[in-house]
């Protein structure tokens, strides 16, 4: 195995017992990046278009090797001063293009920062570098990580799914996703506002872990919910999850909703057992309820079918392990999800989109402009894209004082009724007393780039099965647990009570444990072998 396919706490054991310089691993990782990735994401550049462009990733907006040398060298003076230079050390990672590092550009995947360079650095990418982890590049992401396909970043190509080129990597953290799924870079971080470290995840075959709400600090995270935000890793196995989330959570005193709570040791959790667990199956997520715009009524689609059964197979490997799985759990709520975190995101994105004016920092028009309302339409008009505009438009507009009992009011009665349902089942007194609830990721595998993309309602609707998750600020993680007859990976998904991700990495990992050995884990991305 080449050591960019390496777990994260296996590079990291390397390093720090001086069998391989983070020098060393940083090189391979960069040839990897060169030899998979293809063109980074620009502004204003051209699609995918060549056979040579169809082929590669794209999950790079900036490959930051000076950066990542600087401190892989740092790194191993560090071993060789015999200091310990932390669990991650010299472990490769990127992240996603939506967090802030000191004198690096930070773009959202939008016009309208592409010229921003950030002049402080996010707590998630300070703590990574605490304990000797190497950032070594910023990845692609929908436009202020508004999508669930990447395709909607400013930022072109767009990142494509290592398992099918042809793919979409899921969204919006895509490029977090594909970059660790075609080893470049042991862990990304990632955020999760209605699924978007899980959906990723699902698609290209990796484990991604949304936090609890609170869990991980939000500082110098360019916001899009911020009543919904959550940074999280995505890793190529559960352990690197575990050690990337000890490092970045915990409480921050620059962020006021950053828990106080103690952080545990995951690592400590994970080789637990799981006999006598409790894990709920629910049928509500089995199927996908939609508003049909033509007849303005709720429709019910089931998921994929084969997605279907390999969550069932999922809970046959946990029962084979000594857990009770409890079927029929209801979560009548679910239904709600998509329409609440509708109102709910929008609201809060028009908010937080004000603050973009070619004022404060950002791209400027270079239009002659009269008067400062004629400089923000215009710069607004230029470098905002289809997706952040359509949002504003609702939020200001769902938000407007004469809708105010009808829309906003009624999504955070929905929420409260969605943190009801999970609170139900997971009550320890209650009659369902889950541990927690095994779902699938996403109502299907990784859809044709172009295909969805243009119509936000059904792209959003993906979301389905994660949106929920957020409403009531509860820990998801998606792990991968197969492929479809196409040969693209299947998600499954492990939520649980506030802070619970201890118990949910332990699940993840007593699956991936049980599993090690099947064919389908023997699976690498085609263009990997292509490629080298
Ligand atoms: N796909 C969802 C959306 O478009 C979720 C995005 C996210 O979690 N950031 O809003």
């Amino acid at each position: 195995m080449k050591i960019c396919d390496l777990p994260a706490y296996s590079i990291a054991d390397l390093v720090r017992t001086r069998q391989i310089s983070a020098v060393e691993v940083l090189e391979k990782t960069l040839e990897r990046v060169q030899s998979v990735d293809g063109r980074p994401g620009e502004v204003d550049a051209s699609e995918a278009q060549s056979e040579e462009d169809l082929n590669r990733i794209h999950a790079f907006t900036l490959v930051t090797e000076e950066h990542a040398r600087t401190k892989a060298e740092k790194i191993d003076q560090m071993v060789k001063a015999g200091e310990d230079p932390g669990p991650l050390a010299g472990v490769p990672y990127t992240a996603k293009d939506i967090f802030t590092v000191k004198g690096i550009p930070a773009t959202a995947g939008s016009k309208i920062l592409s010229n921003y360079v950030a002049p402080y650095t996010s707590t998630v990418v300070e703590r990574m570098d605490e304990v000797g982890a190497v950032m070594i590049g910023k990845v692609n992401l929908d436009e202020f990580t508004y999508g669930s396909s990447s395709e909607s970043s400013a930022f072109k190509p767009v990142p494509r799914n290592p398992w099918d080129t042809s793919r979409v990597t899921g969204g919006s953290s895509g490029g977090s996703a594909a970059a660790v799924a075609a080893g470049e870079g042991a862990i990304s971080l990632g955020t999760d506002t209605g699924g978007s470290i899980r959906h990723p995840a699902s698609f290209c075959g990796v484990v991604g872990l949304k936090p609890t709400y609170g869990r991980v600090s939000r500082y110098g995270l360019i916001a899009f919910g911020s009543s919904l935000d959550c940074p999280g890793p995505l890793a190529r196995n559960v352990t690197d999850i575990a050690l990337a989330l000890k490092a970045i959570a915990g409480q921050d005193p620059r962020d006021n909703t950053a828990a106080m709570v103690p952080v545990p040791d995951y690592l400590a959790e994970l080789e637990k057992d799981i006999r006598g667990l409790r894990i709920g199956l629910s049928e509500e997520f089995f199927r996908v309820t939609y508003f049909d715009t033509n007849t303005v009524e709720l429709k019910e689609n089931p998921i994929d079918e084969e997605i279907h059964s390999a969550i069932l197979s999922v809970a046959g490997f946990l029962a084979q392990l000594g857990a009770d799985i409890v079927i029929d759990v209801p979560l009548p709520y679910t239904k709600y999800g998509v329409p609440t975190y509708f109102v709910i995101s929008r609201v809060e994105a028009s908010s937080n989109l004000l603050r973009y004016d070619g004022v404060k920092y950002g791209y400027r028009t270079e239009e002659p402009f009269t008067d400062l309302r004629e400089l923000y339409r215009t710069t607004r008009g230029e470098a905002f894209g289809v997706e952040p505009k359509l949002r504003m438009l609702m939020g200001i507009y769902l938000s407007a004082a004469q809708f105010d009992k009808g829309y906003y009011q009624q999504a955070l009665k929905a929420r409260a009724l969605i943190r009801s349902d999970f609170d139900t089942i997971f009550d320890p007194k209650g009659k369902y007393r889950l541990d927690a609830l095994l779902t699938p990721t996403t109502p299907s595998t990784a859809f044709p780039i172009g295909s969805v993309y243009g119509d936000s309602v059904i792209m959003q609707y993906s979301d389905q099965l994660t949106a929920t998750t957020n409403h009531a600020g509860i820990p998801g993680l998606s792990i991968p647990v197969g492929f479809d007859k196409e040969g693209l990976p299947i998600g499954a998904q492990f939520l649980g009570p506030d802070y619970s991700e201890g118990l949910l990495l332990r699940l993840g990992r007593a699956f991936e444990k049980l599993t090690e050995n099947e064919d389908w884990r023997k699976e690498r991305p085609p263009l990997l072998s292509d490629n080298e």
